[in-house]
């Protein structure tokens, strides 16, 4: 197993739609491994393959005790949007806004053996497959701000200058804000 690099916004992987996965080869189970090794290094609550630089429709997942991994993710239904709370994510590090998101959703895909999965969340979960999902369709959850919000966040990212940062100081500062996630933000 191995601890990957964390991508942070500004690379386009994390903008690109990541492509669905065919190959269910052995390399998949490898790469779902590193992704959970690299998600507890950061104490993150969720993954998404393009994260690490891998384009490929693949998230991984702790929260609360329940984790797994998820390929080839949709999100088959959903109910009312409810109250925002903060959010984080380990491709902005050091930053925590508050994102609109619904209570519950219903997420199919399959596992690393192509077996069907469909499976059902609430709460942090629930914003945990939102979050991802959305990253594997090239959105970032500041995308999903507006007002003060937005121009506050897009302001603290060029702040930030996190392309002047080495990406190992930026995984140490994503550790940091992963530390952060007990009081409710989703990686
Ligand atoms: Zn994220």
């Amino acid at each position: 197993m191995a601890i990957l690099s964390i991508r942070i916004i500004g690379d386009p992987v994390l903008r690109t739609v990541a492509e669905e996965v065919t190959d269910f080869g052995p390399g998949l189970a490898k790469l779902i491994d590193d992704m959970h090794q690299t998600m507890a290094d950061v104490q993150g609550a969720g993954l998404a393959a393009p994260q690490i630089g891998v384009n490929k429709r693949i998230f991984t997942y702790n929260v609360d005790g329940e984790q797994g991994h998820v390929i080839n993710p949709v999100l088959a239904a959903c109910d009312d949007l409810a109250a925002g709370e903060p959010e984080g994510c380990l491709s902005v590090p050091g930053l925590g806004y508050t994102v609109v998101r619904h209570r519950w959703v219903r997420l199919t895909g399959v596992d690393l053996n192509g077996r069907p999965l469909d499976l059902e969340a609430t709460g942090l979960l629930a914003k945990c497959f939102q979050h991802e999902t959305d990253h594997l369709n090239g959105k970032l959850y500041v995308d999903r701000l507006d007002g003060d919000d937005r121009r506050e966040a897009l302001r603290a990212i060029r702040r930030a200058n996190y392309h002047n940062v080495t990406a190992q100081t930026m995984a140490r500062r994503a550790q940091s804000v992963g530390s952060a996630f007990a009081v409710g933000a989703v990686q």
